[in-house]
């Protein structure tokens, strides 16, 4: 059983990079590099050697950092085999149900389709760490570019099965923006509306507010609540099948 100590990197805009450092053997994986020169510059602070790269899904902005990472380091890149020609420099493809080990931490690889068709999410139980990329944000999910609503709704089922105390490292900082759209469907809910306050304070102070937790995510985000009657009935709903409640919700939040 070994611990990652992890180090988040805001980048681009909205962006976060993360650097996850197994203690026991400091190999390090860089999680989704959305760029290079930040990544590098901060392991290097740390002074961290990085020697894994972790891509969960093939958007420029979470593997645009791989070549310049990996012509730097001599890192092995890791990446979802269902998307290995979408992934530069792929060299180790994962799938679902697979472990993959970071040194002594060792990551379980979840297939989590619906954002993008080769979507993975890489989960450290001993470390209660999930990185899981544009699939699952703190308060949202990610848009459906390539696949359907009831795909995403089994993708966010796997990930809310994980335990309450599991720390949900997602890709962006979108937070505040999910919050608002979330009490527009879910407006009753009080540990909803009580998180919106307490996002709005950490924003103002110029904080993060991710990483959050399943167990709080699994209260307040309404994309984990297709299944909840209350948030049926909120969007004309009620008795639909879970996968029609998070399609509507879905494209509630596309036109928001
Ligand atoms: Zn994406
Ligand atoms: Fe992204």
């Amino acid at each position: 059983m070994s611990q990652l100590e992890i180090h988040q990197i805001p980048v681009l805009s909205d962006n976060y990079v993360y650097l996850a450092r197994d203690t026991a053997t400091g190999a390090c994986a860089v999680v989704d590099p959305a760029v290079a020169d930040p990544v590098l510059e901060e392991a290097a602070r740390l002074g961290w050697r990085i020697t894994h790269i972790l891509n969960t899904h093939h958007h420029g902005d979470h593997v645009g950092g791989n070549r310049a990472i990996q012509a730097a380091t001599g890192c092995t890149i890791v990446g979802p085999k269902a998307d290995r020609a979408r992934i530069p420099g792929i060299e180790v493809e994962v799938d679902d149900g697979d472990r993959y080990a970071l040194g002594e931490a060792v990551a379980e690889v979840f297939f989590v389709p619906g954002h993008t068709r080769g979507h993975i999410a890489y989960w450290f139980p001993d470390s209660h760490a999930l990185f899981c990329g544009d699939t699952l944000f703190a308060l949202g999910c990610g848009r459906l570019f390539e696949g359907t609503p009831g795909q995403m709704w089994h993708s966010l089922s796997k990930l809310r099965a994980l335990p309450e105390d599991t720390r949900v490292y997602c890709a962006h900082e979108y937070t505040q923006a999910n919050a608002r759209f979330a009490l527009s469907v879910d407006p009753d809910n009080a540990a909803l509306r009580e998180r919106a306050k307490d996002i709005d304070l950490a924003r103002a102070r110029g904080e993060p507010t991710v990483p959050s937790t399943l167990g709080l995510e699994r209260r307040t985000n309404p994309f984990l609540r297709a299944d909840d009657p209350g948030l049926a009935a909120a969007v004309a709903l009620s008795g639909a099948a879970p996968e029609q409640v998070f399609a509507e919700v879905r494209h509630r939040k596309d036109v928001f």
